[in-house]
């Protein structure tokens, strides 16, 4: 049987890594080391000479926190893709239209209304550019 010192280099488990790696002795109890320190992570644990059998009630689930994205402004991608899901109104000279409405311009494409700018006009957002139209034309 090999002598196991203090500052010896032994396989163990590691219980940061969750791998048996090489260990450095760093207490022997008897003619075990006892605690060691792990070569990869530097972590000091108890010798264990192999993987201990897994516990499922010994995980600790930290819950996951939804990525709370706070976006204070949305990309032109992002409001398109909102926008794919609700309803759009064709774009005409005799239509009337509301802030936040989607329209699609003939022209244009999809967009969004930024602004009604009374009487008879609309301020609308498309892809890659903003556009004044007319709208409320009897
Ligand atoms: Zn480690």
């Amino acid at each position: 049987m090999t002598k196991i010192a203090a500052g010896a280099e032994v396989d163990a488990y590691c219980t940061k890594c969750k791998l048996v790696l090489a260990h450095t002795v760093m207490a022997i109890e008897g003619a075990k080391p006892r605690r060691v320190k792990c070569n990869t992570c530097g972590g000091e644990h108890n010798y264990r000479p192999s993987k201990p059998a897994p516990k499922a009630a010994a995980a600790k689930k930290g819950k996951a926190k939804p990525a709370s994205a706070k976006r204070t402004r949305q990309t032109w991608e992002e409001a398109m893709q909102e926008a794919s899901a609700k309803p759009r109104k064709a774009y005409s000279m005799s239509g009337s239209y509301g802030e936040g409405d989607w329209i699609e311009h003939r022209t244009f494409g999809i967009g969004c209304v930024q602004a009604f700018v009374p009487p008879n006009k609309i301020v609308v957002r498309f892809a890659d550019t903003t556009k004044t139209l007319v709208c409320n034309r009897s």
